[in-house]
């Protein structure tokens, strides 16, 4: 345990402020100690890529490094893994790939730990996790009882879950499993996903080929947060009614759109910002990519109030430009 830490280098923002307390947690064993031997209040990290920090944390941060991949059971077509929530999102991606299964393939090369990948239930190019999820179990830090949660009782939505809405902060994630599958059939609809692959001469991908072309289209398109700190899409795109989309479309035909079910249409919240005149702005040190709007990035010592107050204001240009509110994605700490 650490006392006073500072946790630059626990976030991709590398946001320098300090917490009271930072207590690496191993096991289940070492959260039930925590609850009885430290005082609340708690907060829970993983690997710091979706956190901006705004303030000193004043509360004993639980650092979970609960590690593990295991098969527990198994049938003709797929296979139930259990992860210890500790494990890098990558890894386990890649450990699927290695055997051979799939469902987390377009999920490749997402930063951060498994124990968070239920909380926003992650996406990219067309999936989310929740379509591999089984259940996890957690411990609630306001009981110091654990429970298991099946994939109904978690409230996935899109970037959302009930840890992220209504139960914020209160269970502590230990363990995710997902049920793979042992006959792929892969997901290569999405963007340009299909494009590379035909440009390599591949005709029948295997979930190694998905893989390998979103990682190498992710690498060209987002900023490494090892270079320039951020923590991906700071935004959730939009999704609107369809009359407000044509509202937009009546003066700009050009904007981008994706129909979703029962009339709601999804926004690029990219597309707005830059419309907006952010893309590439600098408030001092905070500023937005110069090639992705979405991305908000640290350009050397923002503070996280810096990078907030930038942050609120694209939320009110854009409101009063298009009235559409962005939602922050980003867990505001
Ligand atoms: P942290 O930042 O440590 O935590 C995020 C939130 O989850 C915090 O509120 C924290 O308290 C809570 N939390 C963390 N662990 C637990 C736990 N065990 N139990 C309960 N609560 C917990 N996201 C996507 O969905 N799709 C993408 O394609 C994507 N691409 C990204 C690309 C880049 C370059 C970056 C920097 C980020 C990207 N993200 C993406 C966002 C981020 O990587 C994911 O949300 C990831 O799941 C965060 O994991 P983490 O361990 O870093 O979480
Ligand atoms: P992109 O492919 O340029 O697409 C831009 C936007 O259009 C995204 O909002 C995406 O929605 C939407 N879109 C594109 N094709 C679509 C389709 N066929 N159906 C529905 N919506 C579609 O986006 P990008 O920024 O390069 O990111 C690629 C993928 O990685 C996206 O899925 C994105 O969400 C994910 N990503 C997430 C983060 C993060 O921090 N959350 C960071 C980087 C990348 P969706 O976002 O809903 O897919």
């Amino acid at each position: 345990m650490t006392l006073n830490q500072n946790l630059k280098a626990y976030n991709t923002f590398a946001i320098n402020a300090h917490c009271d307390k930072l207590l690496p947690i191993y096991s289940e064993i070492d959260v039930y100690k925590a609850l009885v031997k430290e005082n609340a209040p708690f907060r829970i990290l993983g690997g710091g890529s979706n956190i901006l920090i705004s303030q000193d944390i004043k509360a004993t941060v639980l650092h979970n490094q609960i590690k593990g991949i295991s098969i527990i059971d198994e049938d003709a077509d797929t296979l139930l893994v259990s992860v210890g929530a500790g494990e890098k999102w990558h890894q386990l991606v890649m450990w699927s790939i290695s055997h051979g299964l799939g469902g987390l393939e377009n999920l490749s090369w997402i930063p951060g730990n498994v124990g968070a990948a239920p909380m926003q239930n992650i996406g990219a190019y067309g999936v989310e996790q929740c379509q591999s999820f089984h259940s996890l179990k957690a411990i609630d830090l306001v009981e110091g009882t654990s429970r298991r949660f099946f994939k109904e009782e978690c409230g996935f939505g899109y970037r959302e879950s009930v840890f992220k809405g209504a139960e914020k902060g209160r269970y502590i994630i230990v363990e995710v499993n997902y049920i793979l599958t042992k006959k792929p059939v892969v997901n290569t609809s999405y963007g340009a996903i299909q494009q590379r692959l035909e440009a390599k001469g591949i005709h029948q991908p295997t979930v190694q080929d998905v893989s390998d072309v979103v990682i190498e289209i992710r690498k060209e398109k987002l900023p490494d947060p090892a270079l320039i700190p951020n923590a991906g899409s700071f935004f959730k795109n939009p999704i609107v009614a369809k009359a407000a989309y044509l509202n937009i479309a009546a003066e700009h035909r050009e904007v981008p759109h994706y129909e979703l079910e029962n009339e709601l249409i999804k926004i690029p919240a990219a597309w707005l910002i830059d419309q907006a005149g952010y893309k590439g702005a600098q408030r001092g040190a905070a500023g937005t990519h110069k090639n992705h709007a979405l991305v908000l990035v640290n350009n050397g010592g923002a503070t996280g109030a810096e990078l907030l107050g930038l942050a609120d204001e694209i939320v009110d240009v854009v409101d009063s430009k298009f009235g559409i509110s962005l939602e922050k994605e980003v867990n505001i700490w």
